[in-house]
């Protein structure tokens, strides 16, 4: 994830670096869902049958803290048809893992929604655009509408709320519908993310933008990013699945404070691009743990084995721990930005060519940009 507007408030007012301390887990507690979206990677259907238990759930939370841990992204399918949500939620706080909700919101009513706000640190709602391309994109009639009433909810609750925005050929046209909609009712995060090519987003490879249409996405989020910081807009910005992103931002960063271009290259190599396998993992509905949710390769699961013994590394998880500079074939080979992208999406990579170390398909950096630092 890049945090580009906590970034530039950061650094421009010299506030202390805020260092992630403790990995991320997404995980996918059920593959259920009351939609069939066109990019979704889980492929989720409303027919499925939650494979791990409440017991079994728990009793790895508890092996997760241990091995540092610190936050779980509550996802699926949709994680509202588990039953035992909140129980697990409620377990998570008691051992002091932080807790974020990313969900369609359509389960979201007035009785449920204090219970929500009030479980999870912060609740994603995803809006793919606007009233018909949302609706398309989701498989549903009339699912912007309640999203979109769901989002509100939760806004007025006063919890920290935002919107999940996926970028692709569908939904590309309501990129500034997604912005203004959070300015008119005062939504204070928009999550913008990239396609990766895995589940429905793989069988749908042709909806992917082209880099120029990517460009010129990216160009328009960061100037949104710096409005917002330079009018003392509340809306923070988030980009996701493009590690690239953030050399497009510091050369933006650049042009408006030269003098402190240094200082934001780096923090950007403290952050150190793609954390698959390293701060982030996931672990889907079956228990199969992944660096990222998008991978093709799992590295355990923990129906069979002890969390700690899957995490503690092995010849995968350790490739993909070399930080900063993973050692990457083609363009990131010789690219100087590594240090802050770390070769971007590896699950993108293997889609398209079978080979999990080779450069990032959708790197959008012109020659010049992966060669000036
Ligand atoms: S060439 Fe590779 S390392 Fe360089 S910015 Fe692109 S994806 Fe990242």
């Amino acid at each position: 994830m890049f945090r580009l507007s906590n970034l530039i408030a950061s650094v421009v007012e010299n506030k202390k670096e805020r260092i992630l301390n403790g990995s991320i887990a997404i995980w996918n507690f059920t593959n259920r869902c009351n939609l069939s979206c066109l990019h979704c990677y889980s492929k989720s259907t409303l027919d499925e049958v939650d494979t791990l238990t409440t017991e079994q759930i728990k009793k790895t939370i508890l092996e997760m803290k241990e091995n540092g841990i610190k936050f779980i992204i509550f996802s699926g399918g949709e994680p509202l048809t588990r039953k035992d949500l909140f129980e697990i939620a409620d377990f998570c706080k008691e051992h002091g893992i932080i807790t974020y909700l990313s969900s369609n919101g359509l389960y979201f009513t007035h009785s449920n929604i204090k219970r929500i706000t009030e479980t999870f640190n912060y609740v994603g709602v995803s809006i793919d655009g606007d009233e018909p391309t949302h609706d398309y994109f989701r498989g549903l009639k009339g699912a912007f509408r309640e999203t979109l009433k769901a989002v509100l909810l939760a806004n007025e609750t006063g919890a920290k709320v935002g919107i999940r925005f996926t970028m692709t050929k569908d939904t590309i046209g309501s990129l500034e519908y997604i912005f203004d909609l959070a300015e008119k009712h005062n939504i204070p995060k928009i999550y913008v993310s990239h396609l990766v090519y895995s589940g429905r987003g793989l069988d749908n490879l042709e909806m992917d933008l082209s880099k120029e249409q990517r460009r010129k996405a990216v160009a328009f989020i960061l100037n949104k990013a710096f409005e917002y910081y330079e009018t003392g807009r509340d809306i923070e910005i988030v980009t996701g699945n493009m590690e690239m992103d953030a050399v497009m931002f510091l050369n933006k960063f650049a042009q408006k404070y030269p003098e402190l271009k240094e200082k934001m290259r780096d923090r950007l190599v403290k952050w150190g691009g793609n954390s698959a396998g390293r701060k982030l993992l996931n672990i889907n509905s079956e228990g199969d743990v992944r660096p990222d949710p998008f991978f093709p390769l799992t590295v355990g699961n923990i129906i069979k084995q002890n969390f700690g013994d899957i995490w503690k590394g092995g010849e995968l998880l350790d490739a993909l721990r070399i930080h900063p500079r993973r050692q990457i074939s083609g363009i990131c080979h010789e690219c100087k930005q590594i240090d802050i992208c770390n070769g971007g999406s590896r699950a993108r990579a293997y889609a398209i060519t079978d080979d999990l170390w080779s450069e990032d398909p959708s790197c959008y950096l012109t020659k010049e940009e992966r060669e000036n630092v």
